[in-house]
């Protein structure tokens, strides 16, 4: 069971192909997510266009900003492999006195890479491996990275199993104005 706190921002980080926006269209609202292959998408007319990656993060950080200034829970659909631009996201939750969450996807590479396969739009074997290797290098520091908690899922069975408990509550922080 993963308890997530109220209107926290949740990091999804794993390689392409690990299960990310599977897992995030099964648990939560279409609202609450941001994908960066979507605004890939809507940026570029192509949601693989690598060209549009800093646009697209751009745009994922103004509508983060947003969603967290609203008082929402909002997930980062994105691989999220880099400690640089998870420090630029978590130093943004904590701007807004908001917790930052991390699921970690560790699944085996060959998972990663046999999806990848199955898909219309493919990832080059390269990239994934360089993000699978990435995400083994971090995980035993993204403690210290400034999360609230950090939930790792191991396996395709450890995926399978979660089951996620949004609480609802008060959401305090700065961003947040008292009604009076
Ligand atoms: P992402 O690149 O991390 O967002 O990965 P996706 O969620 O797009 O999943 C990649 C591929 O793996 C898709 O074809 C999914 O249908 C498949 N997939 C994702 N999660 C699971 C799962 O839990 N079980 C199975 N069997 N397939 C999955
Ligand atoms: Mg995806």
């Amino acid at each position: 069971m993963i308890h997530l706190p109220p209107a926290a921002l949740v990091l999804l980080i794993g390689a392409s192909g690990s299960g990310k926006s599977t897992f995030a269209s099964r648990h939560f609202d279409h609202d609450a997510v941001v994908s960066s292959d979507r605004l890939r998408g809507l940026v570029a007319g192509d949601e693989s266009d690598q060209r549009a990656t800093d646009a697209a993060f751009a745009r994922l950080r103004e509508w983060l900003d947003a969603r967290l200034t609203a008082g929402g829970l909002a997930v980062v659909d994105a691989t999220n492999v880099d400690w640089m631009q998870r420090g630029e996201l978590i130093a943004l939750s904590h701007k807004h006195g908001r917790p930052a969450i991390a699921i970690v996807f560790n699944l085996p590479l060959e998972v990663c890479l046999a999806r990848n396969a199955t898909r219309s739009r493919t990832v080059h074997a390269s990239v994934i491996r360089r993000q699978v290797a990435q995400v083994t290098r971090d995980i035993d520091r993204l403690d210290l990275e400034g999360f609230a908690a950090v939930h790792v899922l191991g396996s395709v069975a450890d995926v399978d199993a979660v089951s996620l408990e949004i609480e609802k509550g008060p959401v305090t922080g700065p961003s947040r104005r008292s009604v009076s």
